[in-house]
């Protein structure tokens, strides 16, 4: 399995001298296996993927949830306005309304100058079931909801032969969750929300983030360990986090779980 992360960053993107080793798209991750692309999450990163993979493109968008980082790129994904793209977007029915319902909400005045239906890609929709598997070409995935405001979905995802975990926007709390722990066993790749340190969250430096919906750096060295994964993929940076904390925060991460290295967006990964 082949991945590159096109947008890595949490919240709201960043454009900052400090921040370009990093990268300042929100989330959006590429997975390819033989012919067939699985995009993770539609941030603002979506917009460099459609523009390097040109059009029309046959893919599949699975978003984790609905929350304007994740979603952002959507309206400025390339193959989207060529009719002869094949495009899935799959994501959770919530109580609050659908994908489908929640992009729309995007694309429309007197937010958005277009709406859903000038996508002359045509995408299809689909649910991403949480009690069976969701199949995609080679791709096996399997959600589980966690927790975070109005709800997100832990992805793991299976494809030829390997196992990538996507759990951004997590939020422990106290302690660690253990659905995620399971979740993720074995896997070669955990990709975790790292937007705090321990120090951060509970407030012992500035205010607490407690109930924010995110996860420390800490916290996903943990989950790594009780996982047994291969490796951890730090994601979804705070918005405020230079180049240089990054770094500062990888080498940490490095002590605890040594298999560690900091998402940064362009950079291509084999498993
Ligand atoms: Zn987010
Ligand atoms: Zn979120």
């Amino acid at each position: 399995m082949h991945i590159q992360f096109w947008g890595v960053r949490g919240s709201i993107a960043v454009s900052d001298p400090r921040t370009v080793r990093t990268g300042g798209n929100t989330p959006c991750v590429e997975l390819r296996c033989g012919d067939e692309t699985l995009i993770l999450d539609g941030g603002t990163g979506l917009r460099a993927l459609g523009a390097a993979r040109g059009a029309p493109l046959r893919a599949a968008i699975v978003f984790s949830h609905v929350h304007w980082d994740h979603i952002q790129g959507v309206p400025f994904f390339g193959p989207l306005y060529h009719p002869s793209s094949d495009i899935t977007l799959i994501g959770a029915e919530r109580d609050s309304g659908d994908l489908r319902d929640a992009l729309s909400a995007q694309m429309r005045p007197p937010r958005f100058p277009i709406g859903l239906d000038a996508l002359t890609a045509r995408p299809r929709f689909a649910n991403l079931d949480a009690h069976r598997p969701h199949e995609h070409g080679p791709f096996r995935i399997t959600s589980i909801d966690l927790d975070h405001p109005d709800g997100v979905r832990a992805l793991r995802i299976e494809a030829g032969g390997r196992a990538v975990i996507y759990a951004t926007d997590v939020e422990h709390g106290e302690g660690i969750d253990d659905r995620l722990v399971r979740l993720a066993e074995g896997a070669d790749l955990l990709i975790h929300d790292t937007q705090y340190f321990d120090d951060e969250y509970f407030g012992r430096t500035g205010p607490s983030r407690r109930g924010w919906g995110h996860a420390t750096v800490e916290q996903a060295t943990e989950v790594a360990r009780r996982a047994g994964v291969d490796r951890l993929a730090l994601f979804h940076h705070d918005p405020g986090r230079t180049d240089a904390q990054v770094e500062g925060m990888e080498d940490l991460a490095r002590q605890r779980w040594a298999r560690t290295f900091a998402a940064r967006e362009g950079e291509p990964l084999d498993l």
